[in-house]
């Protein structure tokens, strides 16, 4: 595996007595494009801040290329770029004067900076708006210049807040296409609450719900897991089922209780296993009242683990 180069620590941030994150761990490697995936709410934004230095975290600490990012906050906010979710910008200014201030801030010498500029402008394709006011600009070119500052500096980690939000469909699948590009030479946490959009562009999704990760896996692993899996949802006649017995059924992955007589059972393959509960409950004499057998996706388990 190659370098870690981001590492979150045990990362909690209380507001008030609420909990936004809640002992948060996880590492970035190199090359990496994580997708952070949560609803709203999920304290996706506040962790970002934090990666960003411009929150502090209650509890834990964060290394950047195995240093805690307090030790140089101004070194770490020029190697790591970032996208807030509201998009910063000043509409009166022109697109280069703005970008020029920005590399002056990141103290860029002059010389340099007006190359980095035209450069940046070609990367993420504003070449064609690049002589408008930014105020001028439709949403998803706004978004560019966002980017544009994001990776001026040319950090190493680039953190960008549900960049396709408030985007239209066309807009989507170009900032999308542009992470991706980012992504082949960069490292990248990028946020979103929209499955699809993840599975499109990251290589590996955490999933965080009320402050806490409840997934972090390569999407291939993910999909592997879940693809192809099928919930039977069954209702029992009676109560006092023997969950033991029916676990024990090697399709069996996990079962869920609905109500005293009704449960999901979440199976590999489900024909066998339907097969083998018909004659579990004669054995028992406990009929079976309904059976309805559903696939699951990705989206789904998504959807369940996010709902309760
Ligand atoms: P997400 O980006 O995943 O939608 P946020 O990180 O913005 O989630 O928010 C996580 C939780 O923290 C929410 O419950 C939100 O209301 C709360 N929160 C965020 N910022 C503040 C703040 N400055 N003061 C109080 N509560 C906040
Ligand atoms: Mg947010």
């Amino acid at each position: 595996m190659s370098e870690v180069i981001l590492e979150l620590k045990n990362i909690s941030k209380k507001f008030g007595e609420n909990y936004a994150v809640k002992n948060l761990s996880f590492k970035m490697h190199k090359g990496e494009i994580l997708g952070f995936l949560g609803p709203n709410g999920a304290g996706k934004s506040t962790t970002m801040k934090m990666i960003t230095g411009f929150l502090k975290p209650t509890e834990g600490e964060i290394l950047f290329k195995e240093k805690p990012i307090t030790l140089n906050p101004l070194q770490v906010k020029k190697q790591i770029g970032y996208l807030p979710e509201q998009n910063p910008l000043y509409y009166d200014m022109y697109v280069r004067e703005f970008l020029i201030f920005i590399g002056k801030l990141y103290e860029i010498p002059t010389k340099e900076l007006k190359i980095r500029v035209e450069e940046i402008i070609t990367e993420v394709g504003l070449t064609p708006e690049a002589h408008k006011k930014i105020g001028q600009l439709s949403k998803g070119y706004k978004q560019r210049v966002g980017l544009a500052h994001a990776l001026i500096a040319n950090p190493e980690l680039i953190i960008l807040d549900e960049p396709t939000s408030g985007l239209d469909p066309n807009q989507v699948i170009e900032i999308r296409n542009l992470i991706k590009k980012i992504g082949q030479q960069k490292t990248v946490l990028f946020s979103s609450h929209i499955l699809t959009e993840v599975e499109q562009i990251a290589d590996r999704i955490i999933i965080i719900h009320k402050g806490e990760k409840l997934v972090d896996e390569k999407l291939t692993t993910l999909q592997q897991k879940f693809e192809g899996q099928e919930v039977v949802f069954v209702k029992f006649e009676k109560e006092n089922i023997d969950l033991e017995e029916i676990e024990k059924h090697p399709n069996c992955k996990q079962i869920k209780k609905v109500s005293a007589v009704e449960y999901e059972f979440y199976v590999s393959e489900s024909e066998n296993f339907r097969k083998f509960l018909f004659e579990y409950s004669s054995r028992q004499n406990n009929a079976i009242l309904l059976l309805e057998v559903e696939k699951t996706s990705l989206e789904q388990v998504f959807k369940k683990l996010t709902t309760q």
